[in-house]
C-alpha cells in the first residue's frame, strides 16, 4: 500500500528533506582535488546533527557512514574512506536525513575541477532525466510516466539507465511502496494520488546498464567502468503538482531546480 501523507505529515518529510538539501550544499562547496571522501562524510553527519536530526543511511542494513559516496564508475553506495578526490573526478552525494518521524532523501553528481565534455553531458543529461520524471510526479498519472521519461530521456541520448536499482516512496520509512524505476512502460504501476511522497533518482550510465557489487557489499559499480551519474530528489505529490522538498533553502521547488535552489550545482567548477 503507497502511503498518502497528510499536509503535516508531508511538512514534516520537507523538514528533513530541507536538511538534505542544505548537506548536499555543504558538501558540494567542499568538493574539489585533495579532498577526501571520509572528510566530506564528516561535515555531512556535522550537519544532520546539529539540526537535530540524524542521519538516515548511518546503520541502515549495517552501513557505516551518514552519506554515500559514489566516484567516476561507482554508481551509488559508495564508503566514505581516505580515497582523495581528483581534478576531473566526478563525485555523487547521496544524503538521508531523519527528523521527528520522517526521512528525508536526496542526492546530487558534482564536479572535482575541470571535468570533460563527457562528463559534464553524463551528468546534465542525468540532471535533466531527473526533471523530466519529476515534471510527470501529478494526480492522476500512471507511475510508469514517470519511468518512462526518464529512460526515454536517457537512452535518447545514448546513456544506459540502471536496472538493479530504483527510486521508492519515503515517508516514516526510508524505503517505502512503490519502487520508482528508472525505466518501463508508461501505462504500468499505480495511479499516482495527491499525498503520496516519492525519492526520484535516476542513475545513469555513460556506457552499457550492467552493475555489480564489490566485496565490501556495497559499492555499486559500471560492469565496463563507464562512468556514472546520479541525481535525487524527495518529491511530494500534490493537486497543483510535484513540489521538491529537498531544497536546503526550504522554499517550494518546481522541477529543475538543485539542492541549492536557483543555482545548479552541477555547473560548478
Ligand atoms: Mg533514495
Amino acid at each position: 500500500m503507497i502511503a498518502i501523507r497528510r499536509p503535516d505529515e508531508i511538512a514534516k518529510i520537507g523538514r528533513s528533506a530541507r536538511i538534505v538539501g542544505e548537506a548536499l550544499e555543504l558538501a558540494g562547496g567542499m568538493v574539489r582535488p585533495g579532498v577526501s571522501t571520509q572528510e566530506i562524510n564528516a561535515e555531512i553527519e556535522r550537519l544532520i546533527i546539529a539540526r537535530g536530526a540524524r542521519p538516515s543511511f548511518k546503520g541502515y542494513h549495517g552501513f557505516p557512514a551518514s552519506a554515500c559516496i559514489s566516484v567516476n564508475d561507482v554508481v551509488v553506495h559508495g564508503i566514505p574512506s581516505d580515497r582523495m578526490l581528483e581534478e576531473g573526478d566526478i563525485v555523487s552525494i547521496d544524503v538521508g536525513a531523519y527528523l521527528d518521524g520522517y526521512h528525508g532523501d536526496g542526492a546530487w553528481t558534482f564536479p572535482v575541477g575541470a571535468i570533460s565534455t563527457d562528463s559534464q553531458r553524463l551528468m546534465q543529461v542525468t540532471r535533466e532525466a531527473l526533471e523530466v520524471g519529476i515534471a510527470q510526479a501529478r494526480p492522476g498519472q500512471r507511475l510508469g510516466e514517470i519511468s518512462h521519461a526518464v529512460q526515454s530521456h536517457v537512452e535518447d541520448h545514448g546513456y544506459s539507465v540502471v536496472r538493479m536499482l530504483v527510486g521508492h516512496g519515503i515517508g516514516s520509512q526510508l524505503h517505502e511502496e512503490p519502487q520508482v524505476p528508472n525505466f518501463g512502460s508508461r501505462r504500468q504501476g499505480p495511479i499516482l494520488a495527491a499525498g503520496m511522497v516519492l525519492a526520484i533518482e535516476p542513475m545513469v550510465n555513460a556506457g552499457g546498464l550492467d552493475v555489480y557489487t564489490a566485496k565490501d557489499e556495497w559499492t555499486v559499480l559500471t560492469r565496463d567502468h563507464s562512468r556514472s551519474a546520479h541525481f535525487e530528489h524527495t518529491v511530494a505529490i500534490t493537486a497543483e503538482g510535484p513540489q521538491v522538498l529537498t531544497l536546503a533553502n526550504g522554499a517550494v521547488g518546481a522541477a529543475g531546480v538543485s539542492p541549492h535552489g536557483a543555482r545548479s550545482a552541477g555547473e560548478r567548477g
